[in-house]
Order: structure tokens, then C-alpha cells, then sequence
């Protein structure tokens, strides 16, 4: 329930309000405006009936919020929220962060090079793979803990805050001890006990997409950590899947628009999984920034051809600084 008070309310108006909400058991949450105040309810777990609160003086209307999610939404948060991922900034008004990798971190040649060379190009942020959630279980499953070791290692090495992905609660204390962002892989969108433990957590957050998850779903998900306390958490779409199999996933392209005016949160694409083809991920890349993406997780891979996992969709040296200088005259032109 989202309580509007008149923009002319007294200060003693809306306290009143706010103790007739506590006095309901409820969390009543202030969301100051330049417009109006506002004051958002939490903690009901069904219809609340407002016959109470509506007749307090100052307050203009009451809102039921039917959705799922009401802290990542705009009604609760008006104002963007920019997450501070390891030092880079991602938001509104920031230019796009760039987040460069392999898919998985096979070596500590393999990861000092492909640190040295996202870093040389532009990117802000080192990711990898130490623990893989492949769809086989014959596939290369991940490094594990020395993978977490040797990210730190190539991260430091050219200067560059590391996100890795965490698949399961006990793998948590490692990660946090070795990578600056967590990721939550779209597999992984709706493991709600994960999702809470991490919402414990005073880390930055790069949630993606699950594969078959709606908007709301996606949302939905992203309230789970903000609902435990951490509010940085940064979505991503990674594309979804539909019947169409010339791409490996569908990019969803049209919910970057919708995400920014549903959602305060930030918003990035990954390309790479999206469409899991090596030529299609420049200009999608491209596509996303012009959709309002606040940046772009690419696979980056030294010698794609002997990558251990997503090599067909992962750019070499060249391509990325390619698509790097692609970037930075669109970024010219759209003026972030
Ligand atoms: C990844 O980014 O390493 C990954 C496994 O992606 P997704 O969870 O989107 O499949
Ligand atoms: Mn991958």
C-alpha cells in the first residue's frame, strides 16, 4: 500500500500516519518527493484495509500495490538508484559499465591475459567463472576455490574490480572473500534462499534474468535482496527462451525501457548469452545501449577457439577492442 499524503501536509500530519501504520503491525516506510510525500506500508501480507489511514488529515489517496515487489518499484523509490560495483558507478547519468571476461576461468595465463586485455580496451570490471552452472554434468564444472584465487589474482594484477557468479549459499563465504560484485545467474533467479542470504549481505549484486522469468518475476526476484537490506543490486537481461533456436536465447530488448520506468534499479545486457553467437554480440551489445542499457557484460575470451565453456559466443582480443571503440562513438553520440 503506497499512502500519498497532500503536498502541503504538515510534518505532524504524516508522523500521525506513520503511527497509524505501525499500530496496524505494519513497517511504514517515508519516500520524500520533490512533488509530494509519500509513505510506503510493508509487511502485509494480504489486502489492508485502509479505512483508518484514508481519513487522517494530509493524506491525498491510497494506493494498493497489487505487485509483488514494491521496493524496487518506482512507486516506493522515485529517485534511480546508482550501485556502487566495487567503485564503478552503474546508473542513471554514469557513462555504461563495461563488465569483460571469459566465461570461466580455466588458468592464471589465461586469466592475466584476458585481464590485460579488457582493461587495455576499456572495461571497468574483470568477470569469470569459478563455479559453472552447465547444463550437463560432463561439461568443465569450474575451478572452484582456486578459480575465486585466480580471479582476485588477474583482477589485481591490471587493476579492476572482479564479479563472479555464487550458486549456492555455502559457496558465499568464498566468493565474498575473493570477488567485489556477486552474480546471481539466471538459473539460479528464483532460488529465494539464496537470494535472502545474499540480501543479508553488504555486497553489490548483478542479478540475471532467469531463462523462462517474466518482468515481474524478474523484479520480484531483485525485491527478495532489497527486501533483506541490500539495496545494490544491478538486473541483467541475458535473453530469454523462446521457440526461435538460431540464437541461443531471445534478447529481450524492449524491458530496458520498461525495467527504467517500472524499476529504480539499474539495468545491464549480456549479450553474449543472449545470443550465443561471437558475431552477433557487437551490435547487440550496441542495441542495448541505445535501449537504455546502463552497460554490457561481455565474453572475452584470449583464444576463443580452446575456451572451456562458451567459446562460439566469446570475442577475442581484437574483436573486443573492436567493439570498444564501436562503443565509445556511440557513447559520443547519444551523450551519457
Ligand atoms: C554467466 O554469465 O556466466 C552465465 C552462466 O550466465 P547465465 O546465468 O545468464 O546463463
Ligand atoms: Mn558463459
Amino acid at each position: 500500500m503506497l499512502i500519498v499524503m497532500h503536498h502541503h501536509a504538515t510534518d505532524d500530519q504524516i508522523r500521525t500516519v506513520q503511527e497509524a501504520v505501525a499500530a496496524m503491525g505494519l513497517q511504514a516506510l517515508p519516500i520524500p518527493g520533490s512533488e509530494r510525500t509519500a509513505i510506503g506500508v510493508l509487511g502485509n501480507q494480504g489486502y489492508v484495509d485502509d479505512a483508518g489511514i484514508r481519513e487522517l488529515p494530509g493524506v491525498r489517496e491510497v494506493i494498493h500495490v497489487s505487485k509483488p515487489y514494491k521496493l524496487v518499484s518506482r512507486d516506493f523509490h522515485p529517485e534511480p538508484t546508482v550501485v556502487d560495483a566495487g567503485g564503478v558507478l552503474v546508473g542513471d547519468g554514469q557513462p555504461p559499465v563495461i563488465i569483460a571476461g571469459p566465461c570461466s576461468i580455466e588458468t592464471e595465463a589465461q586469466m592475466l591475459a584476458s585481464a590485460h586485455l579488457v582493461k587495455a580496451a576499456g572495461a571497468q570490471i574483470l568477470r569469470g567463472g569459478a563455479f559453472k552452472p552447465r547444463t550437463g554434468p560432463h561439461s568443465f564444472q569450474g575451478l572452484g576455490v582456486e578459480g575465486l584465487k585466480l580471479l582476485r589474482l588477474a583482477g589485481d594484477a591490471a587493476g579492476m574490480p572482479v564479479i563472479t557468479e555464487v550458486m549456492r549459499i555455502e559457496q558465499l563465504e568464498a566468493v565474498c572473500r575473493y570477488a567485489d560484485i556477486l552474480q546471481i545467474g539466471a538459473r539460479n533467479m528464483q532460488n529465494f534462499d539464496l537470494l535472502k542470504e545474499v540480501g543479508k549481505l553488504d555486497r553489490p549484486v548483478l542479478l540475471k534474468r532467469g531463462m523462462s522469468a517474466t518482468l515481474e518475476e524478474f523484479l520480484a526476484a531483485a525485491e527478495y535482496i532489497v527486501a533483506e537490506g541490500n539495496g545494490r543490486v544491478i538486473l541483467c537481461e541475458r535473453g530469454i527462451r523462446t521457440f526461435e533456436r538460431a540464437t541461443r536465447n531471445t534478447l529481450d530488448l524492449s524491458i530496458i525501457p520498461l525495467v527504467r520506468e517500472m524499476s529504480h534499479l539499474p539495468i545491464i545486457v549480456d549479450p553474449s548469452h543472449a545470443t550465443g553467437k561471437r558475431p552477433l554480440v557487437p551490435v547487440m551489445a550496441k542495441a542495448s545501449l541505445v535501449a537504455g542499457a546502463h552497460g554490457v557484460m561481455i565474453e572475452v575470451h584470449p583464444d576463443p577457439d580452446r575456451a572451456l565453456c562458451d567459446g562460439a559466443q566469446s570475442l577475442n582480443g581484437p574483436g573486443f577492442e573492436s567493439l570498444m571503440g564501436e562503443i565509445r562513438k556511440l557513447v559520443a553520440f547519444i551523450g551519457y
